[in-house]
């Protein structure tokens, strides 16, 4: 069955599927745990709406192109058209909150770096983008930073907090509207914490979003 952005009770959000905008090195641990310089604006790349899937207990990765790492990302779905928005009104035009993994074909992502070319083989494919139901934006405090983990097999591999994000949600957003208009149910990954690495065939993941939204899901063996 095509995807579709649920709510965390399983129901359809009244949303059509759009593209995915994402954050490289907006957690400056992180930066530096791949070896990169902390940017002085973000790093912006697209994954289009075929690369969504649910994160459930069948995530299917591939398994014939070197490493696949975990990202684990906060995800926001847009409700109003944003076009060059300021950060505020970005506050009242979204959905909800999600947590997401932008599955990273790492490998192929060094030998496109070192040749200098983008980044969509190693970002875009189909299914690099599990993503949860949706916590409605409504009940979220938005003056608490979230704190966000990811759990493998038990391990916490990461764990971060909005308050160590470079560019913060809304000014992000903010600042992507600027280049490219978001539309209703539009998504935006808003970066990963220090701790990527390899996902296996088999592996559990449990993923967590403050006390607001715990996700379970396992990698397709
Ligand atoms: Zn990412």
């Amino acid at each position: 069955m095509a995807y579709q952005h649920l709510w965390i009770d399983n129901t359809p959000v009244d949303l059509p599927v759009g593209k995915v905008v994402c954050v490289g090195r907006n957690y400056a641990e992180h930066a530096r745990e791949l070896g990169n310089e902390v940017p002085d604006s973000p790093i912006l790349f697209m994954k289009p709406a075929t690369a969504l899937a649910p994160f459930n207990d069948h995530i299917v990765i591939p398994t014939d192109q070197g490493e696949v790492h975990h990202e684990i990302e906060i995800a926001v779905l847009v409700r109003e058209p944003l076009h060059q928005a300021t950060a505020r009104e970005v506050q009242y035009s979204l959905a909800g909150y999600a947590l997401a993994l932008d599955l990273t074909l790492r490998d192929v992502q060094n030998a496109l770096k070192e040749k200098g070319q983008p980044w969509e083989r190693a970002k875009a494919f189909d299914g690099a983008c599990p993503i949860s139901g949706f916590v409605d934006a409504r009940g979220i405090s938005v003056r608490q930073p979230l704190e966000l983990s990811l759990r493998i097999n038990s391990d916490v591999r990461q764990q971060g907090s909005t308050a160590q994000m470079l560019f913060p949600i809304f000014e992000l957003v903010a600042h992507i509207s600027n280049t490219f208009t978001l539309n209703p149910g539009d998504v935006v990954l808003t970066g990963t914490p220090a701790g990527v690495g390899p996902l296996q065939p088999g592996d559990q993941l449990e993923a967590r979003m403050g006390n607001l939204l715990t996700v379970t899901g396992a990698i397709a063996g």
